[in-house]
């Protein structure tokens, strides 16, 4: 199901686009976040959670690993030069790695598309996942979440000629490109059926069909739909506004509850000593929306 070749010329084509924008007026920001403006999250000593094998698994291995996004513009993006991973949703994965004492420096990332996410968490691929992954009851019969750590709603992104467009309801007869296995495909599937639904492995792949006139609509999380409009303003808009709620949540492997509670407490405590803000205001932030009040953490019950 990869599609190498095509991500890499979706990755080029954003790229490109963005060093047009650059430096042009009245455009918003393009640099992503940089080092010193990132927090540096202390790793707590001593910590230990014995009733987590997850985390008795990533202790002996000396690190955790990690499934994320890699073109999601500053939430989770991989620099092709060296491999390194930044935005939103890398730092959320540092901070936690860090509470649970485990150094986030030495995290390795691996890339898991939307339509994976699961079996990854279930056959041992990942220790976590932090990647724009909603919440949902259908999903936490495959796996638990701790969080939510953000509050994203589902929207529209259009070539910035359009004149049709102004919401899902305009989508009739429209081709709209998402993600498979995301809940904004499964949405415009189940409630505007006269859309002429197209999906990809990627965002990047659907935003690259279109720019290229294959698709009229990307629909997917507005937060990730604004960080391709930033990065390419004279050529992209997003329409109308948010019809969802999407809860982010952190993913963990199902019977592993020891480990989602204590990434709730992580949160919380990140929340609460700036971090969170810090990091969202260095990564999320450039995209131009001012930092939210976090959500509430929900501890579930264990089913
Ligand atoms: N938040 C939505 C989901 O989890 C869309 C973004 C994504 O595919 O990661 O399905």
């Amino acid at each position: 199901m990869m599609r190498k070749p095509l991500q890499l010329l979706a990755a080029l084509l954003v790229s490109a686009l963005a060093a047009t924008a650059c430096g042009k007026e009245g455009s918003p920001p393009t640099k992503g976040p940089s080092g010193d403006e990132l927090p540096k999250y202390q790793v707590a000593q001593g910590f230990s959670l014995p009733d987590s094998s997850t985390w008795n698994k990533a202790r002996k291995r000396g690190h955790f690993v990690v499934g994320a996004k890699e073109d999601q513009p500053y939430l989770g993006e991989k620099n092709p030069a060296n491999g390194v991973y930044s935005g939103f949703d890398i730092e959320v994965a540092k901070m936690i790695s860090a509470s649970l004492g485990l150094d986030p420096k030495k995290i390795s990332f691996r890339t898991i598309a939307s339509a994976n996410r699961e079996t990854a968490l279930q056959n041992g691929q990942i220790d976590y996942y932090v990647g724009t992954y909603t919440i949902n009851d259908n999903r936490k019969k495959l796996v638990g979440f701790a969080g939510p750590y953000y509050m994203a709603g589902q929207s529209l992104l259009v070539r910035t000629d359009e004149d049709d467009i102004h919401g899902p309801g305009d989508l009739a007869g429209k081709r709209v490109c998402s993600a498979a296995g995301s809940t904004p495909y499964q949405r415009i599937q189940a409630d505007y059926p006269k859309a002429e639904l197209v999906a990809y492995d990627t965002y990047s792949i659907c935003v690259d069909n279109l720019l290229t006139f294959q698709v009229d609509a990307v629909t997917t999380d507005d937060a990730i739909l604004l960080g391709f409009a930033a990065k390419a303003p004279d050529e992209l808009r997003t329409a109308g506004k948010p019809f969802s709620e999407e809860p982010y949540g952190i993913g963990v492997p199902r019977s592993d509850n020891a480990l989602r509670a204590a990434m709730n407490d992580a949160l919380e405590a990140r929340q609460k000593n700036g971090d969170w803000k810090r990091a969202y205001e260095a990564t999320l932030g450039l995209s131009g929306v001012p930092a939210p009040k976090p959500p509430a953490v929900d501890r579930y019950p264990a089913n």
